[in-house]
């Protein structure tokens, strides 16, 4: 039978992942600060304990999925972290979205401890989480790959190595830079089309068949009632929050500064996703820059 895998982080993507391992028979061991998102997870068979430490005692492999580089610093370094009780050859992996050089320092203190650390941030949504068909970014020691594969791949339909450690978290900030650029630009283009007289559904799908088609437009709609199953028509609920793409734009930005690399359109997407936390936007799908747009045209 299988040891167990621990699962620290049971949010938006962590809930639908830690299931995914439960079905292909993994037992686990979870924890996450917010004990509805725990209750959840008890029901469906894991062992809930009372702190990230309490993980790393029960299980050698660990996943993490935590909202920011703050989060993840507290739950492997803090009073109660992983590395306090962390067992000799773990293998340790962070699919959160945080700064690369965090990983980076992150994997440095793993390894005082004997231990490995890899980063493995995901793209997908939870869709691609629920149906497992998540695409993980991985970096870190190419010998231990194979051993983060068996893991990832319960929960991803590709799983594909970058580099050293912090290089998976590099190709995630570059998707996501690329994805607000692309989903605040389907806005605009959804909104003129509707201004101009044409019925959403038919604009969506021409452009869906034409050069503008991208994955906003064709897989997450941001205009509500073009597609069913999507963050926009369910009130934005759900899905990828305004707060996590503002924080993913800040660490493109970040990187972008640091290596002196032009990001015009990042650096405003970041600015739009900024204002639409401070405007009442910050805890919906991050597809509401449609809703975010109408409003500001209406003043
Ligand atoms: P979320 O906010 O829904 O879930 C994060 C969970 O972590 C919450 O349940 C929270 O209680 C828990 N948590 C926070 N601090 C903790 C701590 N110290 N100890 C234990 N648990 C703690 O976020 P999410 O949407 O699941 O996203 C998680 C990560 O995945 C983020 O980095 C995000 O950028 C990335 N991501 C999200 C999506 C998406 O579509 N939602 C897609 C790809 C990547």
């Amino acid at each position: 039978s299988k040891t167990p895998v621990g699962f620290i982080g049971l949010g938006n993507m962590g809930n639908p992942m830690a299931k995914n391992l439960l079905k292909h028979g993994y037992p686990l061991v979870a924890f996450d600060v917010f004990p509805e998102a725990c209750k959840e997870i008890q029901d469906t068979g894991a062992q809930i304990v009372d702190s990230p430490s309490d993980v790393a005692e029960k299980a050698d492999r660990i996943i993490t999925m935590l909202p920011s580089s703050l989060n993840a610093i507290d739950v492997y370094t803090g009073p109660n972290g992983v590395l306090k009780k962390v067992k000799k050859g773990s293998l340790l992996i962070d699919s959160s979205t945080i700064d690369p050089a965090v990983s980076k320092e992150l994997a440095k203190e793993t390894e005082k401890m004997g231990a490995v650390f890899m980063d493995a941030p995901v793209s997908g949504g939870v869709g691609a989480a629920r149906s497992g068909n998540l695409t993980f970014m991985v970096g870190g020691v190419e010998q231990e790959f194979d051993a983060a594969k068996e893991l990832l791949s319960c929960m991803g339909a590709n799983v594909v190595y970058c580099g050293e450690v912090g290089t998976g978290q590099a190709a995630k900030i570059c998707n996501n830079m690329l994805l607000a650029i692309g989903m605040i630009g389907t806005a605009e283009a959804m909104n003129l089309g509707i201004r101009l007289g044409l019925d959403p559904k038919l604009l969506a799908k021409i452009l869906n068949m034409s050069s503008g088609r991208c994955w906003s437009s064709d897989t997450y709609n941001p205009v509500p009632g073009v597609m069913e199953g999507v963050p926009s028509s369910n009130n934005y609920q759900g899905g990828f929050g305004t707060t996590l793409m503002t924080k993913d734009l800040g660490l493109a930005q970040d990187s972008a500064t640091k290596t002196k690399t032009p990001t015009p359109l990042g650096s405003l997407s970041h600015q739009v996703y900024r204002l639409m936390c401070s405007k009442g936007y910050a805890q919906k799908d991050f597809s509401s820059v449609f809703q975010f747009l109408r409003e500001e045209e209406n003043l």
